[in-house]
């Protein structure tokens, strides 16, 4: 198996804007959008827009900018969905449970007693995605 960087994943998709995704925060380095099949209300993925593969291959610095950003929007998303807590996961290879292999950051807020949904499991209705993104927006907003 090719272990390159294959720019026709689905984020360099939705990086060119090929196809659409429920976005929360952007910048020149980094992208932080809706998973559309989210393990909790308020799943986000953060992503930076150069394209490496996973945590192993990237450039040290934009590890440094995507976790920033990460910090950022993950206090939001917790914020938005008033969770107990926040868990941050980072799949690399198909062994190491990766599907879409341009590097991502899950951030999932997460309820006291409550499991996560499966990963990838069921497609999360859109205009409740929207909704969704929204809550993060506001709360980024008021930073
Ligand atoms: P991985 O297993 O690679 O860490 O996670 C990939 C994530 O991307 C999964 O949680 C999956 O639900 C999400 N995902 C897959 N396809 C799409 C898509 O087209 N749009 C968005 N927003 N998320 C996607």
């Amino acid at each position: 198996m090719s272990t390159a960087y294959d720019p026709g994943n689905i984020f360099a998709k939705i990086l060119r804007g090929e196809i659409p995704a429920e976005k929360v925060y952007e910048d020149d380095d980094t992208l932080a959008f809706m998973d559309v099949m989210p393990q909790a209300e308020g799943h986000t993925l953060v992503i930076p827009k150069s394209p490496s593969r996973g945590f192993l291959d990237a450039d040290p610095e934009v590890l440094a900018r995507l976790i920033k950003v990460a910090q950022r929007v993950g206090r939001a998303v917790k914020t938005a969905f008033e969770a107990d807590g926040l868990s941050v996961f980072q799949y690399n290879e198909p062994a190491g449970g990766q599907t879409v292999f341009h590097l991502h950051v899950h951030l999932v807020p997460r309820r006291e007693g409550v499991p996560l949904k499966r990963h990838e499991g069921g497609m999360a209705d859109k205009d409740v995605l929207a909704r969704h993104a929204e809550r993060i927006r506001a709360a980024l907003r008021q930073e």
